[in-house]
């Protein structure tokens, strides 16, 4: 197998926390650089809802303000002094990107949670997990939560 590009999609959950240390795992094991990539929703793409552009715009830029800190700040721990690593941001619709993002950097592997943000993000957008397996054109790994 040739894995050299691994990308791990987060949404800052716990379900996509526990699936980083197996994203950090393969990509040494590999040698692997490993892609950390956040969606930010596009509410109107997602849902078809009119969102005005001009307030929006503002929100926009301080959530990937916000998500950028976050990535960077994030799970120091987890990488375990790993540093192949490049972060993103992008807006738009979670799978969709993360699909693109795939095409466009030559991924081999995908290692992300089986769930994540639960409650109404959930129910207005679907399960991110289960688009991007049936999207996706390299395999993906989905790690669970243990079973309480
Ligand atoms: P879900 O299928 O939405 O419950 O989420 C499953 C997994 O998809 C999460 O554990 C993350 O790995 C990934 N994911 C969900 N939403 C996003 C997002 N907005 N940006 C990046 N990854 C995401």
């Amino acid at each position: 197998m040739n894995i050299k590009r691994i990308l791990f999609p987060t949404d800052f959950s716990e379900g996509s926390a526990h699936a980083l240390p197996y994203a950090v795992d393969m990509a040494k094991h590999y040698g692997a650089r490993l892609y950390i990539i956040h969606v930010i929703y596009d509410i109107a793409k997602t849902t078809g809802w009119y969102v005005p552009h001009v307030s929006m715009d503002e929100v926009y830029r301080d959530m990937e303000q916000a998500a950028k800190k976050e990535l960077d700040k994030c799970w120091i721990e987890e990488m375990k002094g790993f540093k192949d690593i490049e972060r993103s941001v992008v807006t738009g619709v979670p799978y969709e990107e993360i699909i693109k993002f795939v095409n466009e950097n030559k991924i081999d592997l995908i290692v992300m949670g089986t769930h994540g943000r639960k409650g109404i993000d959930r129910i207005l957008f679907g399960s991110t997990a289960a688009q991007v397996v049936r999207n996706a054109p390299c395999p993906v790994l989905t790690v669970r939560l243990p079973v309480q």
